[in-house]
């Protein structure tokens, strides 16, 4: 029998801490897309299309979802039937077909934005040193799994040709984004962010060295 001086790895003690976490997240997607009479995926749908204005293929939502090409048509295909997403022909493409929240889909996510769940909760209780910190983390774990090729790269700072961290010495406000052109701090790197440019391989890789060692 497992005893405290005998404890399973700490790698195996995160892997179990987060996927409690997981569980909880997917409790409280649930409900929150059953409050909405959709599904989680197609909850997972109109979240990821929030920021995308210009619309994306179905494919980028397959990708982004981890889900297969077959689900991510059907839950667009029940979205449409439900008047929440269309699908225009791309601009550029006109074989290509991109997906949209309609005017219905913003609106209903516009009232989901007070929903916070269990895990929201959980998460505002953290003092301010704690939230930074975990943000930091979560933000490592995700460029982890993006050189793993595990999930697509993110519109996170971190990958951005925009970021340029570190280059301030004011302590609160070290990094500088020059979409805005102005500096900002570590609470407020972005995880997903409307303005972010992919930058090419090799300043990401030098970025993230200045990043993770400031
Ligand atoms: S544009 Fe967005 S992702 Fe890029 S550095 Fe600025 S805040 Fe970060």
């Amino acid at each position: 029998m497992e005893t405290p001086k005998n404890p399973a790895s700490i790698d195996q003690r995160i892997e179990e801490g987060l996927a409690r976490l997981a569980a909880v997240i997917r409790a409280d997607d649930w409900n929150r897309a059953k409050a909405a009479g959709i599904n989680p995926t197609q909850q997972g749908v109109l979240d990821y299309l929030r920021g995308r204005p210009e619309g994306t293929g179905l494919t980028d939502i397959a990708v982004h979802l981890l889900i297969s090409q077959p689900t991510a048509t059907d839950s667009v295909a029940a979205l449409e039937r439900k008047g929440l997403v269309a699908r225009r022909a791309s601009d550029t493409d006109r074989r290509a077909v991109r997906v949209l929240l309609t005017e219905a889909g913003v609106a209903l996510l516009e009232g989901q934005r007070g929903e916070g769940g269990m895990a929201r909760i959980a998460v505002d209780r953290l003092d301010e040193a704690g939230k930074a910190e975990l943000l930091l983390t979560v933000v490592k774990l995700i460029k982890t799994l993006q050189d793993l090729g595990a999930v697509p790269v993110q519109r996170m700072c971190a990958t951005c040709r925009h970021f340029a961290p570190f280059v301030h010495p004011d302590g609160d406000k070290p990094h500088h984004c020059h979409y805005v052109d102005a500096a900002f701090g570590q609470r407020e790197i972005r995880i997903d962010c409307h303005e972010h440019e992919t930058a090419d391989p090799a300043s990401r890789a030098a970025t993230w060295e200045v990043f993770q060692r400031g």
